[in-house]
Parts: structure tokens; sequence; C-alpha cells
């Protein structure tokens, strides 16, 4: 099977290898889609702390079920899958256990249903506990932000602000149901937000872009007791907080990870439900497809984010 392998930095090579062998309580996936994901763009560049090359990465896998061991229960041959793996997934096949594997309605197109992401979306509006009515403030609203906006608004937010540098994605948070979008650059975010919460800040506030400035600009738009997520995917070197103030303001401080198998899998069905229930939706946010062989590029345009990018997903 052919497998793209990230053998130095900015350089995956297309290589022959085997396919894998399955344990009895694995399946083999026919790989037919995989998302690039921005927790790999520092790897791609060699940024990341500790790498050791080559590496084999891909994590957003969707395919068909081609095989399966003999202890496999919950599947068959032809099963469409979404699943969550740890790394692989730039092959043609990919081998998981039964349990980290999702099934999805043959009508689902395989692009769409990538489980990983979206269960990382799911979990990170159920960790902020949303209460009806809550306002929620989306500070970053990237390919993740874009679906947690749909989710908050399913399980119930009122006002929901989206903020961001771009302006495409500020109008796509609009058609996908967000209140009210606010560019950086051109309003003052923080007087923004008191005007339209009555001067109190926001009930949640979610920092969603993994940087400086978005930590400090969410703590700068909860109200006194109220929420704060940090959901981004903080790299690099170590932050910094105004804890004196973040303390005085009595937020609730969310950290809106999982790490366990579990809570990722439960994540993973209960947003490929909400996208069967057309609850979600993911057509509008990829943007961008590639073939394995232009992985190169796919990570090249994924890093640098053009107006018009949300996602980009390898194709097979
Ligand atoms: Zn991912």
């Amino acid at each position: 099977m052919q497998a793209a392998i990230l053998k130095a930095p900015r350089d995956f090579i297309i290589e022959e290898r085997a396919v894998p062998e399955i344990d009895p309580d694995e399946i083999l996936i026919q790989t037919q889609v995989c998302g690039i994901c921005t927790s790999e763009l520092d790897m791609w560049e060699g940024k990341a702390a500790g790498l050791q090359f080559p590496l084999f990465i891909g994590h957003e896998v969707v395919g068909v079920v081609k095989k399966i061991g003999a202890k496999v229960s919950e599947f068959k041959e032809g099963d469409h899958v979404a699943v969550w793996t740890f790394g692989k997934g730039y092959a043609e096949h990919v081998a998981v256990k039964e349990e980290y594997a999702v099934k999805l309605s043959k009508a689902t197109s395989f692009d769409q249903a990538l489980g990983e992401p979206i269960a990382c979306a799911v979990n990170g509006v159920r960790k902020a506990n949303v209460q009806l009515n809550d306002s929620v403030c989306l500070v970053g609203c990237g390919f993740m932000g874009l679906i947690m906006l749909q989710i908050f608004k399913t399980a119930g937010a009122g006002m929901i602000i989206a903020v961001d540098t771009r302006e495409s994605i500020l109008a796509l948070a609009k058609k996908l149901g967000t209140t009210h979008a606010l560019h950086p650059k051109q309003v003052d975010v923080k007087q923004a937000v008191k005007d339209l919460t009555g001067g109190k800040g926001v009930d949640i506030g979610v920092e969603a872009a993994g940087i400086q400035e978005t930590l400090d600009l969410t703590a700068d738009l909860v109200r006194m007791e109220g929420k704060l997520e940090v959901f981004g995917f903080h790299q690099g070197g170590p932050r910094k907080v105004n804890w004196g103030y973040w303390n005085w303001m009595a937020f609730q401080i969310i950290n809106g990870h999982v790490r366990s198998p579990r809570l990722y899998v439960e994540g993973m069905r209960i947003g490929l439900g909400l996208l069967e229930a057309k609850k979600l939706n993911m057509e509008l946010l990829i943007t961008h497809r590639f073939p394995l062989q232009e992985v190169n590029h796919g990570f090249e345009i994924a890093a640098s984010k053009p107006e018009n990018f949300v996602k980009g997903v390898i194709t097979f």
C-alpha cells in the first residue's frame, strides 16, 4: 500500500509499505479520507520538541472496513466508519481497535465525517456545560471553532459571538448561525462584547486559537464568575496570564481538552450523530482536498491558511 511518511521537516515521501496485520479485536480500514490537523503542523515544520524522524502521522481517518479480526462483533466488511487512531493515517490502509471506530450511514460523505476533530469540538462544548440561553464568545473561529459554534447552538446557547481575523471565516460563522461576528482589526472587541452583554461580559468565553493574544482577549470578554475555556492547542513556549485578574474575576477555568480514548469515542458518536441528523454542517467547512501524492502541498496550504481556507483533507 502507499503511505506518506514525514522523512524530515516539510518533506513527506510516498513509500510502499505492507498492509498492516490486524489483531483479533481490530478492523482493517481502507482509508478514503484523512484530515490534515493543525496539531500536526508543528511536526511538519519540525518545530515540535523532541521529534524523531521519520514520522508516520495522520489521525483523522474515515474509510471502509476491509477485514475484521476474529473477535470483532460490531462491524462487517463494507461498513463505513470514522475512527480514532494514533497516527499512521496517511496511508491506504489503517488497522484500529474495533472500540475506536464509529459506524456511519452509507449516505454520509466520507470527507465530512471527520470523527476525531468533531469529537474534540463536541467534548469542548460538553466541558463548558452550556445552559439554555447562555451567551458564548468564540475567540478564534477556524475549523474547530466553526464546529463548536454549531454544537453550542444545538445545545441551547443564546447569543453566540464569533471573533476572527479572517473575513471569510466571519462570513461562514454568520451562515452557520452565529448571532454576531467581530473582526478585531475593525472593532474594539472588548467594548463590542460589553455593549452586547449589558456591560457584563459573556457567560462562556472559548479561546480556540492557541496563541497568547487570544488567551488575553478571551479573559477580557468573560463576565465575573463566568466560564473561561481554554480550548486552543497551545504549542511552543509557555503562556503568561494575568492571574490576579483571573482570580478577582472568579472565572471558572476549563481545560477544553480530553485525553481518554473512551471520551474521544463518545464524542465521536455524539458528533457524528449530530452530523447525520443534519444539526452539524461540515460541507461548508471542508474547503480543500488533496490526493496523497500532494500531501506536502496540502500541509503548505494548511499552514499558510489562505483566505477561504477552513479545512484540508487528503483523499484516497
Ligand atoms: Zn486532529
